[in-house]
């Protein structure tokens, strides 16, 4: 396992997008103008704009304070028992056919354009671990929140099949997205926190690809330490008033730091067993909403760290 790099100890920004949004070009409600209007309102540094099979520049890009990234959202079949793929492509260009492609090819595709893969919405999707596991390694990231799929179902966290594929398959980073079809209800619901120091389509790709982001419903992570003590790796975590951090470790390792009474938290620590595996940290503030770290390998940070 390659060491792991600390993003909030990197270089850089950090900047607000969102990873996944519809327009009037397949069945989204706004056109893309208005879509970029809504999101530089709101006040993100970059969107990409995810129509269903349509891939492409989508406007002279950094358009007026926000970097617009072309993307596109694929669908192509499932072999493997579960209903078809919904798969995001950031900063695809050119279109792929992936009704009749395969879904390890239709990954390859992606990744063949610069491009980068992110399994969307996979509890709306009705999927399990074992439609994963086949395309392991074909993407960087689960969308682990899906904002439009609270309104319609409510399938909009992933968590349990992202704890599954850290244990079970293997590293994957955790993406929240709008995936925004319909007006201003549907604008900033979850979106990621991408460490870069510079805003293009390139430096956004290479974060997703290094896990140097987070994602968020609204709390802000300010500081994540993560070193090995006295034998044993320790966490800890600065962030926005909270009030509750999860340090979340494979099956029942880690645990819930609570704020006490009257008093949100700004901070909280965890020193690992051992068991864990991985550990994840969730901020959760009053109102419920969360924000997640990527999941951090304990085997990479025992060795190299301060002692
Ligand atoms: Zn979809
Ligand atoms: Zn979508």
């Amino acid at each position: 396992m390659a060491a792991w790099v600390n993003p909030f100890q990197t270089a850089g920004r950090w900047w607000r997008g969102n990873l996944h949004c519809h327009t009037t070009r397949s069945d989204g409600a706004v056109g893309v103008e208005e879509r970029c209007a809504q999101y530089r309102a709101a006040g993100y540094d970059f969107i990409v704009i995810t129509d269903h099979g349509i891939a492409g520049p989508v406007l002279a890009e950094q358009a007026a304070g926000l970097l617009v990234v072309p993307g596109v959202e694929l669908h192509p079949d499932n072999p493997y028992g579960g209903d078809i793929y919904h798969i995001v492509g950031v900063n695809v260009r050119e279109s792929i056919a992936a009704e009749r492609l395969s879904p390890v090819e239709v990954l390859r595709a992606v990744t063949a354009q610069g491009g980068v893969a992110i399994m969307v919405h996979p509890y709306w999707s009705g999927h399990q671990l074992s439609d994963y596991t086949p395309l392991a390694g074909g993407y960087v990231a689960l969308e682990i929140y899906n904002h439009l799929a609270r309104r319609l179902n409510g399938t909009h966290n992933a968590e349990l099949l992202w704890d599954a594929h850290l244990d079970r398959v293997g590293a994957v980073w955790g993406t929240a997205g709008d995936d925004a079809h319909g007006g201003p209800e549907d604008i900033g619901g979850g979106w990621v926190m991408v460490r870069a120091d510079r805003l293009t389509p390139e430096s956004i790709c290479a974060a997703l690809r290094s896990g140097a982001f987070y994602a968020t419903q609204g709390p802000t992570i300010e500081g994540l330490d993560v070193a090995t003590v006295g034998g044993a790796v320790e966490f800890s975590v600065r962030c926005s008033p909270a009030a509750r951090v999860r340090f979340k470790g494979r099956t029942y390792t880690g645990r819930v730091v609570e704020a006490p009474t009257g008093a949100p938290l700004r901070d909280a620590e965890y020193r690992c067993t051992g068991e864990e595996k991985y550990i994840r940290v969730e901020v959760i503030d009053q109102a419920g909403r969360s924000a997640w770290t990527n999941p951090v390998y304990l085997a990479q940070v025992s060795s190299g760290a301060r002692d």
